[in-house]
């Protein structure tokens, strides 16, 4: 494998579970769920569908958002050691989320430098939360997809580099079709097998690094 370049998600691939959705779980009035359906079954894009689910809390629970993530987020098995496999091998590591600033880097501080994170900005300045989108897509793209994960890929990796991207939901679909290779748990995991994207299941991170190692 000649330079590789790893775009990492965060929701379901590095935490165990998707933070939005126990957020939404735990703090939204009843309506979220309509959109959170529309999104994965990609009848509403994702800057549409979640910043409407974000507006339904007020932003007066910035901070018991953030305790409760802290408390419940897990970050799945083997991810410090693949942060270290990643540094030792010198492959570049890129987190790439749909998720907000204010939940996905408290997580990641002690882990990678802050500029390698790639994700969307909460604003908690007027009454309900609004969702900023510093990285929307390029003119290649039209899903609307928020956090640009395709645009982000093009922007960071040059043409010799063989990227991989990691991932759990379809949500990291437009990205996984311009990786050379993807590694995959749960939705995104089916969606390359009926698109015949090359692919590996992972679980743990240390599953991620025995497949990195056999490349
Ligand atoms: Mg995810
Ligand atoms: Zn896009």
């Amino acid at each position: 494998m000649v330079k590789p370049i790893i775009f990492c998600d965060f929701d379901g691939t590095i935490t165990n579970s998707d933070n939005i959705i126990s957020i939404m779980k735990k703090f939204a009035p009843p309506g979220w769920e309509a959109l959170k359906d529309g999104v994965l079954q990609q009848k509403i894009s994702i800057s549409h569908g979640v910043g409407e689910m974000f507006s339904l809390l007020d932003s007066d629970l910035k901070e018991d958002i953030i305790q409760y993530v802290k408390e419940t987020a897990g970050i799945r098995q083997g991810f410090s050691d693949f942060v270290e496999f990643t540094k030792k091998s010198d492959i570049p590591l890129y987190i790439v989320s749909g998720g907000m600033d204010f939940f996905v880097e408290p997580l990641l501080n002690d882990l990678l430098p802050v500029e390698n994170v790639y994700c969307n900005h909460a604003d908690f300045s007027q009454e309900e939360i609004m969702i900023e989108w510093p990285y929307t897509c390029d003119d290649q793209c039209n899903h609307g997809c928020g956090c640009c994960k395709p645009t982000i890929m093009r922007k960071l990796s040059t043409k010799d580099q063989y990227k991989l991207v990691i991932g759990d939901s379809v949500t990291d679909f437009e990205a996984a079709k311009q990786a050379d290779f993807v590694i995959a748990r749960d939705r995104l995991l089916e969606k390359c097998r009926t698109e015949a994207i090359p692919h590996k299941e992972f679980e743990t991170f240390h599953d991620v690094i025995d497949i990195l190692k056999k490349m």
